[in-house]
């Protein structure tokens, strides 16, 4: 059987880089053997993807100039009607921005192939902005120090590196001219309550960082030996992994999977088809 990992048509992402870090295995059936487990996510937590996800597709009609649609009878409707319009408050469109919502970027360049879904890049002149929404409230009041440690983590995330070289990388496709790198810059933002939750502004140290990262991320998965795969060493992962049953005959606990700080901030509602 072929190795999806070396044809040309098999794109990284944000979450099959972190998946492989979390666990080589979960890496191989999610993304190589195309394994879902569809019923793996608790109640509370597909309660939460669907607002988000709804709150996606609400923000991609606003930006697309069609109405964001919204009817009572949705799941979460006064929070996701407070979301949309601090979205729509925040962001009076202008009609000279170009605005591109739920865009899709690819490219290849020798063993780095990676794909980034951009919630919305505003493109303004000689100005390129990333936005990415975020919209997991926690339960809990945020202390500066909470939301320090949030900022940081975001700055160096795998979706921060992913997002901004994959977009300086194509960016001629967008704009038909080099942008310089300053002028490249990401934000994270919470509609509700309204927050910006990080700032990025590109450079070109930066992207010759974010290129060396990806490159040894890349050439570990490309060169994994699945013979030698020692299941001990990925255990922290097990208890809220899908393959739970497979590999280790236990079932997920979904109340700890909902109480799991990391596990909730990482869901990434754009590309839940991943998820789910
Ligand atoms: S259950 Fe554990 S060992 Fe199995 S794929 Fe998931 S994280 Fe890896």
């Amino acid at each position: 059987m072929k190795d999806l990992r070396f044809a040309d048509y098999f794109l990284f992402t944000q979450h099959s880089l972190t998946t492989f870090e979390k666990c080589p295995l979960k890496f191989k059936k999610r993304y190589l053997e195309n394994l879902k487990w569809d019923n793996y996510l608790g109640e509370e937590i597909r309660k939460r993807l669907e607002m988000g996800n709804n709150f996606h597709l609400m923000a991609y009609r606003y930006f697309q100039g069609i109405d964001p649609g919204i009817t009572e009878d949705v799941e979460g409707y006064e929070e996701l009607d407070s979301w949309i319009t601090s979205l729509m408050r925040n962001f009076k469109k202008d009609e000279k921005k170009r605005y591109l919502p739920e865009y899709k970027l690819r490219m290849s360049k020798g063993i780095l192939r990676l794909e980034a879904n951009y919630d919305l890049i505003i493109i303004d002149g000689d100005n390129v902005e990333i936005w990415d929404w975020k919209t997991r409230v926690k339960d809990r009041e945020n202390t500066k120090r909470d939301e320090n440690f949030q900022r940081i983590r975001l700055e160096r995330s795998l979706q921060t590196v992913v997002y901004l070289y994959v977009l300086k990388e194509g960016i001629k496709l967008l704009t038909q001219k080099e942008i310089p790198w300053e002028n490249i810059s990401m934000y994270y933002w919470q509609p509700e309550p309204k927050k910006m939750l990080a700032e990025i502004n590109y450079s070109d140290k930066m992207h010759l960082d974010f290129e060396r990262q990806l490159k040894d991320k890349i050439q570990r998965i490309l060169e994994y030996d699945y013979s030698n795969f020692d299941k001990t060493l990925y255990k922290k992962s097990c208890t809220y992994c899908e393959f739970n049953w497979f590999c280790n005959n236990e079932k997920i606990d979904y109340k700890k999977m909902e109480e799991h700080e990391d596990f909730l901030d990482e869901l990434a509602w754009d590309d839940i088809e991943e998820l789910i």
